[in-house]
């Protein structure tokens, strides 16, 4: 089986997205897309909206299963079954949070491509965020980025716009 070529820069030299940090995390997962400040943020959700709906849903489908039918039989006669579905619910939803919180930065490495698109079109670096504005290319029209010094070709930058 052919392995997919592993993401790089504009000089081959291999690069990931940079990481979002907990409070990017949880401002991403928890507001909606238009109350996000930050332009890249707001826009790079959508690469990976599929599959974080996908991994909520299983999670909560699986916790949910589970507590139905190895744990509800203990509770349920002492808890009643209205308060019993509803810890259950509670406890499904926050599993798939926690899930989504250590499987989101991993995901967006599958989106590369895409991701890194997002950030070069606001002249921000993909391997680590920082703008790349007012840098002169080097020989091979690359633009070596300061901070974690992957390469990215002048041409792939766009305009940043303020939002
Ligand atoms: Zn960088």
């Amino acid at each position: 089986m052919p392995r997919k070529a592993k993401p790089t820069d504009d000089r081959g030299v291999p690069c990931t997205i940079v990481k979002l940090s907990a409070k990017q995390i949880g401002m991403r997962s928890l507001s909606m897309a238009e109350m996000i400040p930050d332009k890249v943020l707001r826009k790079e959700k959508f690469a990976t909206l599929l599959q974080e709906f996908l991994v909520i849903f299983i999670v909560i489908l699986a916790s949910y299963l589970f507590w139905h039918f190895f744990i509800s039989p203990y509770t349920a006669p002492v808890l009643g079954m209205i308060f019993d579905i509803t810890i259950n619910t509670t406890v499904a939803i926050v599993i798939s949070f926690v899930v989504l919180y250590f499987l989101i930065n991993p995901l967006r490495q599958t989106k590369f491509h895409r991701i890194a698109k997002i950030y070069l079109d606001q002249a921000r670096c993909p391997g680590c965020g920082y703008t790349l504005t007012a840098i002169a290319p080097n020989e091979d029209d690359c633009i070596v980025c300061p901070e974690c010094n992957a390469a990215w070709n002048e041409s792939r930058l766009g305009t940043p716009v303020d939002s």
